[in-house]
């Protein structure tokens, strides 16, 4: 069968994906009067040379959503927690180079040794969502809740996709991390710390809403009365103490900026123009868009699923466009679609590029170690706490690792 995806043109949504702060102001402006031109030739066998002329010394790590021109020269591959395990086990290597955002890099220092130095390739690589709650405000709204007399019956939870001081804030405050595939039973064990599913406990989750909320709803059977949107920038988060007091989810109002563009009307079109069509979506879409799918699950999640697929099914996916291509690209003999073509890659991974990854690896042939990302000593022992937890938490769907 004829592989039918197509690509939209990159340019409209890279300007639609503009939420964020300037992250040059707030990260330090890299690559100071030495990036390698996009447009030089050579720029495939630089990056070449300079990684075999690092040998074990460099591992590089390639996120699912990296554009594949960097791509090709990750010694793995995965989403974000598979990568900054990847990175811990491996000790020997002395330089770490990141390819993805700002908060893996963070949570990759956090797992690895003082030793080894982990490097961004562009200090402006962050992410939209992550940037939606910093800890100013989470220590802000959390002295509120205290006010309000909840936050003694409540758990923070914080997605991978967040900042170290965040994942700290949840260390400290008897929380933990998850990840796309394992918030189900994260928030079973928040709860359980404060009277289970059952009871009057809440969950504060951070940041991203869409994910707590389909896990909350789909996953552990709660309504969706059950859940409020908790918004920095309003006293009480914009709910009053009685809505807080019957809450069981305090969602705080962050969302992915690409993942956030998919709508039920795009659904809807593909079951419309292609009968039989399986949809299958990330968990960070919004909720009346995972409803709408047949299959919700992480980025590991959704290579498996159409590696496991017939030849010949039709699939639409809702996830960022660098890995739908790739798993449109891996599966000529299926028919793969990608949800919505005015959405676009993520802009800010996007920002990892060839020559990016060049002036890193040549800085550290050069002996310079640059845009090393390090996190303090009692944030990442914090972090740690709740990371940990996170990893004695039972597996409960082995096939969505
Ligand atoms: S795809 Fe969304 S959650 Fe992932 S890095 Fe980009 S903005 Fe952040």
């Amino acid at each position: 069968m004829t592989q039918t995806f197509h690509e939209p043109s990159p340019t409209p949504a890279l300007m639609l994906l503009g939420e964020r702060r300037d992250p040059l102001s707030e990260r330090g402006v890299d690559c100071p009067g030495a990036l390698p031109s996009a447009s030089d030739p050579d720029l495939v066998e630089r990056a070449r040379a300079a990684k075999e002329a690092l040998g074990d010394r460099v591992f590089i790590l390639g996120h699912h959503y990296q554009r594949d021109e960097v791509i090709q020269f990750a010694d793995v591959t995965g989403d974000s927690f598979k990568l900054a395990r990847d990175a811990a086990a491996r000790p020997e290597a002395e330089f770490i180079v990141f390819c993805g955002v700002h908060f893996m890099a963070e949570s990759a220092d956090i797992l690895t040794t003082d030793d080894q130095a982990v490097v961004l390739p562009d200090m402006a690589a962050g992410c939209s969502m992550a940037d939606m709650a910093n800890i100013n405000q989470v220590d802000d709204a959390w002295a509120q809740l205290e006010e309000a007399g909840v936050a003694s019956r409540t758990v923070p939870v914080t997605y991978m996709n967040s900042t170290a001081a965040i994942k700290a804030f949840c260390g400290e405050h008897g929380g933990v991390v998850c990840t796309s595939s394992n918030a189900e039973v994260a928030l079973r064990w928040a709860f359980d710390q404060v009277g289970g599913v059952e009871g009057d406990g809440k969950v504060l989750f951070l940041p991203d809403q869409h994910l707590g909320r389909n896990t909350a709803v789909i996953q552990l059977g709660m309504e969706l009365g059950d859940c409020v949107v908790w918004d920095p920038r309003k006293p009480l988060g914009g709910n009053t103490p009685e809505a807080l007091e019957k809450a069981r989810m305090i969602l705080w109002k962050g969302h992915c900026s690409v993942h956030g563009r998919f709508r039920r009307s795009h659904v809807d079109d593909f079951r419309a123009k292609v009968p039989g069509i399986n949809v299958l979506v990330h968990p960070e879409c919004a909720h009346e868009v995972v409803t709408a799918a047949d299959y919700v699950g992480s980025t590991e999640y959704i290579i498996k699923t159409l590696d496991a697929a017939e030849p010949g099914s039709a699939w639409v996916i809702g996830t960022e466009l660098n890995l739908v291509r790739r798993v449109a690209n891996a599966h000529p003999d299926k028919e793969v679609h990608f949800l919505e073509d005015t959405v676009c890659f993520c802009s800010t991974m996007n920002r990892i590029d060839l020559p990016h990854l060049v002036w890193a690896l040549e800085s550290l042939v050069a002996g310079e170690v640059p845009n090393r990302i390090v996190v303090d000593d009692e944030t990442q022992r914090l972090a740690r706490i709740a990371l940990d937890r996170m990893l004695a938490l039972p597996a409960l769907h082995p096939a969505k690792d």
